[in-house]
This record gives structure tokens, C-alpha cells and sequence, in this order.
């Protein structure tokens, strides 16, 4: 048997064409975008309103089943996808997130889809790119700099330190900076507070980068943030420090979007990259409207299972950017559908189709979700070469039974070619099924509604349940006249409940609120249940033991 090649090495493979040819065939002109070394590229955001009279392609969104440690494979899908739709004839564009440090050194290693579905260049989009997250940290961190600067010199806003909502960032996992203190040392270095690190995929810079709509929206929502509260209660913001138009300085190269390709030259954006429990988890607005404007196909994907990232692509992001999607590709695995029922990682390599029956109720749990969004979708089997004949087919028949369109798709293991089938079902879909899309919830809904109509429409659960202080934050919340933002939900992804030990479709659960906070600039409340991490912490045998660099500078090990 042929040896598996893994996916740095077949990247490493890859016959690229220059950015510019990629440019040219989305048609392009030389002024609407600037290289960043011979592979990679910055498309103008003015490029947008130049293309007001194109009409916009099909937005095509890829989520998954709830995620287990088997892996699913959603940006291999999604990759292979628009890969599959240029070898049927379509113009497909995809939108990808640009990966962060963090999970990269940490649990995931490279995140840039897998196999023969790749993005390129892989090396320089899991490490510094562009320098987008670079310039998204210098921004947060500069404005935790003015902030305790502005204490350190009179303290005119009254700002109380024990009320400071701002932290600061870093794009790695580094539990130890969770809690920290700020400003030891006496009168000439700062005034001593409680502080602490999130990553900077968590940051709100980075969720407003990824809702902005051009500089001028980016610098308005910079100016709405929130950073502190004032001795007598009252919230501080952006404006007040006036240091929204020097944030937005340090963001004006990472706004626009960035052009790379996949393994078959499919023109792919890959930008911006927020977390998809405590943000919204979609690449960047801009890169996905420029996308579908350029091709008749966008395919893009939204982090974690239906329950998180899609509820929220549909929820916040298509709201703030003002557009529709057109499908739903729900990515599921033999292999993680087994082991939502009930098997471990090291039981996987046997078949075993009572394991498989049992996993299924999760899947249709998240067509469930994606029926009452009122969207067309495609279900599609992300195939291992160890899935025996007889588990195919059994997902095929469950699927075909109970009227879902599915299709099975090889695109790890060959490419585009391995995707027609799920290619053409998507065009059909579209096509032909009626789009009925709408919200789960209204934006004048109360709160409280909001939450409930995701819990018992998406997660189906039965009941929400606030602590004390999220019941005092939700009365701040509306004193402050936020509540008519949407909500954004930080929950385990491993469960469609706030358990992540609830694995299957858990029934008659309650929803456990425990902490609210507004992203004013982001323009959503985050709601957290259960224990949502802002600031992961590394495994015992971290991914970044097994990566190296060898004496001409080529990438080891990063995946
Ligand atoms: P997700 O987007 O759901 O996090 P990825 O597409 O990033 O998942 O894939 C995660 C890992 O799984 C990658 O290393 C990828 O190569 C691997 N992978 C994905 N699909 C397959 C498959 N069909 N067969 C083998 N490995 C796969």
C-alpha cells in the first residue's frame, strides 16, 4: 500500500502560480490589490464598492456535526469544495480564517484544510501571514497601554481600576498570563491592578475587524468599545480616551482581505479569524462579499458544529453584513458520528454500524437547526480510507431515508476530483430548492428570548438558567440600551449542551448562564455558559514537540 503523505509535505509539493495570475483570473485590475511576496496578496477593500452593480454570487456556508477529538474536517470540505466546483464549471471563490498561533503550537497543529484540499502557501498562512493577528494584538495592547497611561496621569475619566473590562492579548496559549498583576513598582511605573491575558483570536478588535464593512465602520465600532466603568458606574469607551482614530491607523493594512490559492489554483480569501464560542467564528465580511462578487460561488465556513458557528454566521454575521446565504453544507464523519455514539478514539478503526445508528441523532440534530433557519442544505460524508463500504452506505440510506440530500466526498484524499459529486448536489440544492432564510430570533426581542430561542431551537434544550450576576449584567445591559444586540453564546463546542460530556443529542437539559458581557463595537452580547476558556492553556505533549525548521528554512511538522 502507498504510504499517506501528510499535509505539509504534499503543500510542500505544490506547483503554485504567481498571486498576480490569480488575481487576473478573478478579474482584477493591477490597482485593486498589492502582493505580499510572490504568493500571497492584499485585495483593496475599496474593491467592493467599485463592484456595487455586479450581482453577487451564491454564499455557500460548510458546518459540521458537534466536533469530537476524531476530527471532522470542515476547512478540508470547504477547500475541496471550490476546488470541485471549478473542475464542474462553476466560478467558486472561497473564504477561509486565518489560523492562530495558539491552537497551531498547541493542540491542532496547521489549520489551512488537509490532504489534496489544502490552502498555499500552508507554512506562511499557520505562521505570521500577513501580519494581521499581528496588528490586531499591537492594536488591543495599545489601547490597554492608554488606558492604564490615562490612570497613571491624573485619571480625568474618573476610570475606577477595579472596573477595567479591557485585558490584554497575546496569539499564543499561555495559561500562566490568565490573572495578572499590572503597575508594580511604585509612582514612575503605573498604578497596581488586577489585569490578564486572553488570546488574541478572542480580542474584540478581532471580531470587529471580521463585521467592519470598510475603514469607516472599523473605526466607528473601535470608538463603541468598551473599557471600563467610571467610580460612579458609568461605562468608558473608546472615544472618551480618543484613541479610536490611532487604533484604526494600526489596522489599516489588516483590513484588507488576503488573496492566496488552494493546491488546484482555486483562488481562496483567508482573513481575520475570531474565536467561535466567545466571538462569532467566520472569516472576515469583507472577504467573503469581495469573494462573492467575484466568483458565482463562495464557499465559506464557520468554526465548531452548526450549534456555535453556523447559529451565529446566521445569527450576527450575515446581519452586520448585510447578506444572504444561499446553503448549508454539513460536514459529518463516520468516524465522529461513532463516536457520538458512544465509542473512543482507539475503538474507531472497527466497523461498527450499532456504534454509527446511535452517533446519527446528533447529525440530525444540526439539520434540524439548519431546517429552521429556513436554508437549503447538503449533507456531506468527509471520507477516511479506513470507513468500510457498509458504514457508507448505512449514513447514505439514513440520509436518503429520511429525505436529506447527502453526498460522499474525497476531496482529502483526491482533491477537487474527489468532490464532483458533492459539488453537484450543492448546485442542485441551490438551484432548486426554495430559500426561505430567517433568523432564529428578532433583534427587539428582549434578551432572554434571544437565548431561549437558541437553546430550544438550536441546542434543544429545555430551560435557561442566570446567575445572580448575569441577572445584575442584563439589567446593565438594558439600563445601557444594549439589549438589542444580537446574542453570541460561548458554550463547549463538544456538546449541544453546556456539558461537553453530553456527547449524542442530549435531551432536557438547562442552559447554565453564567457571566454577560457587551462587545458594544462588535455590536453582540456574549453570553457564557459553562467554563469557556478566553485564554487556552497548552497540552502535556504540545504540537509544536514535533516542528522544526531545517538549515534552508523549510518547515517540520506542521501537520
Ligand atoms: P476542521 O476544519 O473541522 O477543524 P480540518 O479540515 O482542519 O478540520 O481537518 C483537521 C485535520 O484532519 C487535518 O489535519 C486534516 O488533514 C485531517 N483530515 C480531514 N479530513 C480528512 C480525511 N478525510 N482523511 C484523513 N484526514 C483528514
Amino acid at each position: 500500500s502507498k504510504t499517506v503523505k501528510s499535509d505539509i509535505e504534499i503543500a510542500q509539493e505544490a506547483v503554485l502560480e504567481p498571486i498576480g495570475k490569480i488575481a487576473e483570473q478573478l478579474g482584477l485590475k493591477d490597482s485593486d490589490w498589492e502582493p505580499y511576496g510572490r504568493y500571497k496578496a492584499k485585495v483593496s477593500v475599496d474593491t467592493l464598492e467599485k463592484m456595487n452593480d455586479k450581482a453577487d454570487g451564491k454564499v455557500i456556508l460548510v458546518t459540521s456535526i458537534n466536533p469530537t477529538p476524531a476530527g471532522e474536517g470542515k476547512s478540508t470540505v470547504t477547500v475541496g469544495l471550490g476546488q470541485a466546483l471549478n473542475k464542474i464549471g462553476r466560478k467558486a471563490v472561497i473564504a477561509l480564517r486565518e489560523p492562530s498561533l495558539g491552537p497551531t503550537m498547541g493542540m491542532k497543529g496547521g489549520a489551512a484544510g488537509g490532504g489534496y484540499a489544502q490552502v498555499v502557501p500552508m507554512e506562511d498562512i499557520n505562521l505570521h501571514f500577513t501580519g494581521d493577528f499581528h496588528a490586531i494584538t499591537t492594536a488591543h495592547n495599545a489601547l490597554a497601554a492608554f488606558l492604564d497611561n490615562h490612570i497613571q496621569q491624573g485619571n480625568e475619566l474618573n476610570i475606577d481600576p477595579r472596573r477595567i473590562v479591557w485585558k490584554r492579548v497575546l496569539d499564543l496559549n499561555d495559561r500562566a498570563l490568565r490573572h495578572v498583576i499590572v503597575g508594580l513598582g511604585g509612582r514612575t511605573n503605573g498604578v497596581p491592578r488586577e489585569d490578564g491575558f486572553d488570546i488574541t483570536v478572542a480580542s474584540e478588535i478581532m471580531a470587529i475587524l471580521c463585521l467592519s464593512e470598510n475603514l469607516v465602520d472599523l473605526k466607528s465600532r473601535l470608538s463603541s468599545m468598551l473599557v471600563a466603568y467610571t467610580y460612579e458606574g458609568n461605562p468608558v469607551f473608546v472615544r472618551d480616551l480618543k484613541v479610536e482614530g490611532a487604533l484604526t491607523l494600526l489596522l489599516k493594512q489588516a483590513i484588507h482581505p488576503n488573496l492566496v490559492q488552494t493546491l488546484e489554483n482555486t483562488p481562496a480569501f483567508v482573513h481575520g479569524g475570531p474565536f467561535a464560542n466567545i466571538a462569532h467564528g467566520c472569516n472576515s465580511v469583507l472577504a467573503t462579499k469581495i469573494g462573492a462578487k467575484l466568483g458565482d460561488y463562495l464557499i465559506t465556513e464557520a468554526g465548531f458544529g452548526a450549534d456555535l458557528g453556523a447559529e451565529k454566521f446566521l445569527d450576527i454575521t450575515t446581519r452586520a453584513g448585510h447578506f444572504e446565504p444561499s446553503a448549508v453544507v454539513i460536514v459529518a464523519t463516520i468516524r465522529a458520528l461513532k463516536m457520538h455514539g458512544g465509542l473512543t478514539k482507539e475503538e474507531l478503526k472497527h466497523e461498527d454500524l450499532d456504534a454509527l445508528a446511535r452517533g446519527m441523532e446528533n447529525l440530525a440534530c444540526h439539520i434540524d437547526t439548519i431546517q429552521a433557519f429556513g436554508l437549503p442544505y447538503v449533507v456531506a460524508i468527509n471520507h477516511f480510507i479506513f470507513d468500510t463500504d457498509r458504514e457508507v452506505a448505512y449514513v447514505k440510506d439514513w440520509c436518503a431515508s429520511n429525505g436529506h440530500p447527502v453526498a460522499l466526498a474525497k476531496v482529502w484524499e483526491q482533491g477537487g476530483e474527489g468532490g464532483k459529486e458533492l459539488a453537484q448536489l450543492v448546485v442542485e440544492t441551490v438551484e432548486k430548492q426554495e430559500n426561505n432564510f430567517k433568523p432564529i430570533y428578532e433583534l427587539t426581542d428582549s434578551v432572554e428570548d434571544k437565548i431561549n430561542a437558541v437553546v430550544k431551537k438550536v441546542y434543544g434544550g429545555k430551560d435557561v438558567e442566570f446567575s445572580p450576576k448575569a441577572l445584575k449584567q442584563l439589567k446593565a445591559i438594558k439600563k445601557n440600551g444594549w439589549d438589542k444586540f444580537p446574542v453570541c453564546i460561548a458554550k463547549t463546542q463538544y456538546s449541544l449542551s453546556d456539558n461537553p460530556k453530553e456527547i449524542g443529542r442530549p435531551k432536557d437539559f438547562t442552559i447554565h448562564v453564567r457571566e454577560l458581557k457587551a462587545s458594544v463595537g462588535a455590536g453582540f452580547i456574549v453570553v457564557m455558559t459553562g467554563s469557556v476558556l478566553t485564554m487556552p492553556g497548552l497540552p502535556k505533549q504540545p504540537a509544536a514537540l514535533n516542528m522544526d525548521v531545517d538549515a534552508n528554512g523549510k518547515a517540520v511538522g506542521l501537520f
